[in-house]
């Protein structure tokens, strides 16, 4: 089971009369259960290729297949549904909301989807605490540390059930111990079955996971 199945993706910018192919001909499959890293240096074409595969941008030409959903044929409200309902995002800058509490920001994609807001308390709840937050649910981002930021991010990211959680160098601001932390959390939710891909140029982040694919210079190179 395909959750994406990507083929032959080029990118390609235009900046007035230049032109810049930061993807060539990317072709990646990644299947239910999966924990994948794509491991690159910076200006490897890695944000480029986590905002297409989240479908936040499109390719210039290929072809996109998220969980069975032709991506390149879908309509913006779609794209906009099938971020909401099929990925569970996660960035190195946490991106939470800052005036927001802890749960206020974990209920959020399902207060999106227009689920009973008692309920959607109830379940952010119940993630925080299976995250080690119970005692920061009702804290803003700014009273948390970065870890925990990250941790509440998690949270977010897995409340709605997602097909596929996709991470962008989700280490990125932690230290060595809550990036150890972060790390030992994704390894437990892909053993409870999540899908997982990971967006990283830290080797030791690639090294915990279980298929890594390499990009340089806007080419894949696979290597399980
Ligand atoms: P990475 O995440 O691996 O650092 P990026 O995908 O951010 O790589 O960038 C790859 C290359 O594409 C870089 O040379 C960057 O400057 C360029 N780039 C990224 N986004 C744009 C854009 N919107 N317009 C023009 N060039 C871009
Ligand atoms: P990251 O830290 O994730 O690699 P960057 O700081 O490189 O992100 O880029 C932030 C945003 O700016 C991204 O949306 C990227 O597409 C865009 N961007 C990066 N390089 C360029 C560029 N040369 N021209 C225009 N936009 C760019």
């Amino acid at each position: 089971n395909c959750v994406i199945d990507a083929r032959n993706i080029v990118k390609i910018y235009e900046n007035g009369a230049e032109e810049l192919k930061v993807l060539d001909d990317v072709s990646l499959q990644v299947y239910q259960g999966d924990f994948f890293a794509i491991l690159g240096p910076s200006g490897s074409g890695k944000s480029t290729l986590m905002n297409i595969l989240g479908c936040l941008d499109l390719p210039s030409t290929g072809e996109y297949y998220l969980d069975g959903v032709d991506v390149l044929a879908a309509e913006e409200n779609q794209l906009a549904d099938i971020r909401n309902k099929k990925i569970g995002f996660i960035f190195q800058k946490f991106n939470l909301l800052p005036r927001l509490t802890a749960a206020q920001n974990v209920m959020l994609p399902l207060l999106y989807r227009g689920e009973d807001e008692a309920k959607a308390f109830q379940l952010a709840k119940e993630k925080l605490s299976l995250l080690g937050l119970s005692e920061r649910i009702n804290h803003r981002p700014n009273e948390l540390s970065g870890g925990q930021q990250q941790r509440v991010a998690i949270a977010r990211a897995i409340i709605g059930s997602p097909q596929l959680l996709l991470a962008d160098e989700p280490t990125g601001n932690l230290d060595s111990k809550s990036s150890g932390d972060a790390m030992e959390i994704f390894r437990e939710l892909n053993r409870q079955g999540n899908t997982i891909v990971i967006i990283t140029h830290d080797t030791e982040v690639a090294d915990q996971v279980k298929k890594i694919a390499y990009i340089r210079d806007g080419k894949i190179h696979e290597n399980y």
